[in-house]
This record gives structure tokens, C-alpha cells and sequence, in this order.
């Protein structure tokens, strides 16, 4: 079964939305096969998001460090491509409705949700979070 790491960023943790993106995981049929609460080092976070512009990289990661992240490991038949599409777009305007960023976030930084985006950096990223 195809494999991918999901990650609700600060804003959904702070907002008290963790309950609601993991019922549409759950009610989409996708199985999560890891949980964990984590506040990982701003150094992970660094290679994390090193595809970024240097433009903004270091405030997305400012705020990935402003609090607590919920990390998983979500499972299912094509689940990589099914969870970038339950999440929507990554430019907030482009994010449709029924989409968890285009039904809850209206800017493009505080947008709720990470989901890796092939199968090379799920394994990756898996690894990344995931290291015990
Ligand atoms: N981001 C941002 N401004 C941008 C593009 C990205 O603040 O113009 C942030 C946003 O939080 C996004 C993260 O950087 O989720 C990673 O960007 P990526 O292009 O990988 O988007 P994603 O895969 O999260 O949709
Ligand atoms: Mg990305």
C-alpha cells in the first residue's frame, strides 16, 4: 500500500482544527498507521522546505517552529495524490472549496496541512519525522 506523511502544521493545532482534518482522512477511507505531536528543530525544518524561495523560507519555517505539529503516516491505494487533493492548492486563492485549505484558510502561509508530494520525498520525509 502507497504510503505518505501528512503533517498538521501550527495554525491547525492552535486553531483546534486536528479533530476535523483527520475525520477527512479517516471518513475518505485512508488509514493513518502513525501518529505523533511533535515540535521538531528548526534544522529539520530547514531541509524540510529547502525548495523554497529564499524570499520566504525563513518566515514559513518561523512559523513552523511557533508551535506544535501533529506528524503522520497516512496509507492507501494512491493516497499521495488523494491527500494533495483533500488539502487544495497551495496559493489560498486557488484552494476550492471542499478542500481542507479552501474550506478553512484564507492565506497561503498559515494553510493548515503539509502532504508530501511523490513518493520519493514521502519516503523521505517519512524518514525525516519519523526517525525512531
Ligand atoms: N509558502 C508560502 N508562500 C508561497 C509558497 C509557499 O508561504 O508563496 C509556504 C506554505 O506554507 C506552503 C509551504 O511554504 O505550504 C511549502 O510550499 P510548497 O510549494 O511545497 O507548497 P505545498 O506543497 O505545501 O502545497
Ligand atoms: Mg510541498
Amino acid at each position: 500500500m502507497e504510503k505518505t506523511f501528512v503533517m498538521l502544521k501550527p495554525d491547525a493545532v492552535k486553531r483546534g482544527l486536528i479533530g476535523k482534518i483527520i475525520m477527512r482522512i479517516e471518513d475518505k477511507g485512508f488509514k493513518i498507521t502513525s501518529m505523533q505531536m511533535m515540535n521538531p528543530e528548526r534544522s529539520i525544518f530547514e531541509n524540510h522546505y529547502a525548495h523554497l524561495s529564499d524570499e520566504f523560507r525563513d518566515s514559513v519555517i518561523d512559523f513552523m517552529i511557533s508551535g506544535s505539529v501533529v506528524a503522520m503516516i497516512v496509507e492507501g491505494d494512491n493516497v499521495i495524490e488523494g491527500i494533495r487533493k483533500m488539502m487544495g492548492k497551495t496559493k489560498w486563492q486557488d484552494a476550492m472549496p471542499g478542500t481542507i485549505r479552501g474550506d478553512f484558510t484564507n492565506t497561503t502561509t498559515f494553510n493548515l496541512i503539509h502532504g508530501s508530494d511523490s513518493k520519493d520525498n514521502a519516503e523521505i520525509e517519512i524518514k525525516r519525522f519519523f526517525t525512531k
